[in-house]
């Protein structure tokens, strides 16, 4: 038998593989007095050439697989590099402090970061963060520490590590790469989203795995039940093998509902739309059998980049989504930076509770460029398809009120400009915050329609970080407190006329069909995988019965109490 390791399931699916270990090597900073400066300086300009090197190689790789004009930011970092001013400082550094090449490179860099960060242009002041980024791997150079390049790992390989960012997730090649497994992070936590949008497995929140596998040890990862079993036995490869034909055959029959509607028995229809973070998520709804998407969260255009991208640049991806829908509604959530989601050309600043913090329309509000660019971007894709402009982290009318404005702003520009948009485009807002849910009449009478993101709406209901495994038992969206808000957001959502969708991970969840339904949510938008299920689902139910049930459910007291009683509804109408 082999050692099995518990976490939570955050991307289904089974994979059989070989573990790659992926630790960030600890940088050692030598702090003593230099015993030969020759030697130093020789360090300084070797790692600097090391440098430039490695950045050539990744500039002609993203060249092959992003095209030139992402290229081309390579470019901008060589500049960086090269620039003989930063040189020359370290360099004095080194001689008047006697210090070694690492100590003196790494105050230098600070010492340049921090004068650019306070510049008043925008875009120096954004150059920062790349200087920081280049300062990292000069470092790495210079003291001959090893860097890990995740684009470029084994093939078969399961990468286990304490946390993955989305910018890691993005990183790694899917050809090569057949599952993760982290110590920390929850099923909302932004790389699991990712994850499931890339169909590929994980695993989240084990504990301390990095301390019992090392690179190149058999491994399993069951991320239907949420367990990895290391150096599995025979007899647990057989049983795991098998699994996994049932699994995957079993994801083949449900993708037969590709072309069907999500209808109940008794005839009420309801969307099914998918989440998406980037237009390469495209082929996958579309496979899964997707009538739309309820959110297609941008700011991964804005993570994947050195800088913001231009209107252009948005445009081309907006449009893209846009066309390949071929008339499905697209609706196309503003920039939600800030929580767990960093950009690493803008200094965001550094706070105590970044969840409620700088985050989002917030800071879209405060620099209304950034949202004007990105509206005038969503105008323009607007005529190629059917585009829904939607707000996050809405905690006031106010907030819809300005976007509404600059939203118009944007619209008169473009027509001064004869350029063509939908002059009807809608724009919505998400329900995340408590603060909507008990006001959701009145927002419905100035927005054009709703979205709830539980995944948010369930930690600011509850007051628990979504992303915090040690509180993650507390992370509950069964909890009576989060139904209740789900159900004022709707009951406000139709009382005010307009439609309500659901796109947190909550929709995608087979268990809270049922009462979704009866609720009264119009159109349920999750990771493309879930689509086929959440049809399926939707087909055996029947609307008066799920009516009943949500009474029920709302007259429980406690998180158990309601999955008890939805486990004995669903037993009933799916049979299992
Ligand atoms: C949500 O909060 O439910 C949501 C869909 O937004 P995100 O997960 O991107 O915060
Ligand atoms: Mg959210």
């Amino acid at each position: 038998m082999g050692k099995i390791i518990k976490g939570i399931p955050a991307s289904p699916g089974i994979s059989i593989g070989k573990v790659y270990l992926y630790k960030e090597n600890e940088l050692f900073i030598d702090t003593s007095e230099a015993k030969n400066l020759e030697i130093e300086k020789d360090k300084l300009l070797h790692g600097r050439d090391l440098t430039k090197e490695q950045l050539l190689r990744i500039r002609e790789k993203t060249a092959k697989s992003l095209g030139e004009d992402k290229a081309a930011i390579f470019d901008g970092h060589i500049t960086l590099l090269e620039d003989e001013d930063l040189f020359d400082e370290v360099v004095e550094l080194i001689e008047d402090e006697n210090i070694t090449a690492e100590y003196a490179l790494e105050q230098g860099i600070n010492g340049y970061c921090e004068m650019l960060a306070n510049l008043e242009d925008a875009y120096l002041r954004e150059r920062a963060a790349d200087l920081k980024d280049i300062g990292k791997r000069w470092l790495y150079n210079v003291t001959g520490t090893e860097i890990v390049d995740l684009s470029n790992l084994p093939k078969d390989s399961v990468v286990i590590t304490k946390d993955l960012t989305p910018s890691d997730t993005a990183q790694l090649d899917l050809n090569n790469v057949i599952a993760f497994v982290t110590e920390i992070g929850g099923k909302t936590a932004h790389s699991s989203i990712m994850a499931r949008s890339l169909e590929l497995p994980a695993v989240v929140g084990t504990g301390s795995v990095c301390s019992e596998v090392a690179t190149g040890m058999d491994i399993i990862v069951d991320a239907i039940e949420g367990i990895a079993i290391i150096n599995p036995s025979e007899e647990e490869f057989k049983t795991y093998t098998a699994k996994r034909e049932e699994y995957l055959a079993e994801k083949e029959l449900l993708k037969q509902l590709k072309d069907k509607d999500a209808v109940s028995k008794d005839g009420i229809k309801v969307g099914a739309w998918a989440n998406i973070g980037s237009p390469k998520d495209v082929p996958g709804l579309l496979r899964n059998g997707a009538q739309g998407i309820g959110l297609y969260r941008t700011e991964f255009l804005f993570m994947n980049n050195d800088r913001f991208p231009s209107e252009e640049e948005q445009f081309e991806a907006y449009k893209t989504v846009a066309e390949s829908l071929e008339g499905k509604p697209v609706t196309i959530r503003t920039m939600d930076i800030g929580g767990d989601k960093s950009l690493p050309y803008m200094e965001l600043p550094k706070e105590e509770n970044p969840f409620l913090g700088w985050r989002a329309l917030r800071v879209c509000l405060d620099r209304p460029e950034i949202l004007k660019t990105q509206f005038r971007a969503l105008l323009r894709a607007s005529a190629f398809g059917y585009i829904k402009i939607m707000l996050p982290m809405i905690i006031s009318l106010d907030e819809v009120r300005k976007s509404r404005a600059l939203l118009k702003e944007c619209m008169e520009e473009l027509k001064a400009e004869g350029v063509a948009f939908d002059e009807n485009i809608q724009l919505g807002i998400m329900v995340e915050t408590p603060a909507v849910c008990f006001r959701a009449a009145s927002f419905a009478k100035e927005c054009d329609f709703f979205s709830i993101g539980t995944n948010d709406l369930t930690q600011y209901t509850l007051a628990v970080d979504r992303g915090n495994e040690k509180i993650s038992h507390l992370y509950n969206s069964y909890n009576p407190a989060v139904l209740q808000a789900i159900k004022c957001a709707i009951d406000g959502a139709h009382a005010g006329g307009i439609t309500i969708s659901m796109c947190g991970e909550f929709a995608g969840d087979e268990n809270a069909t049922a009462i979704l339904f009866g609720m009264g949510l119009d159109a349920f938008s999750m990771s493309a995988i879930s689509v086929p299920r959440i049809k399926k689902n939707i087909m055996s139910l029947d609307k008066k019965e799920c009516e009943k049930l949500v009474e029920r459910v709302l007259e429980q007291t406690t998180a158990q109490e309601v999955l008890e009683v939805v486990a004995e509804f669903n037993k009933t109408v799916y049979g299992k």
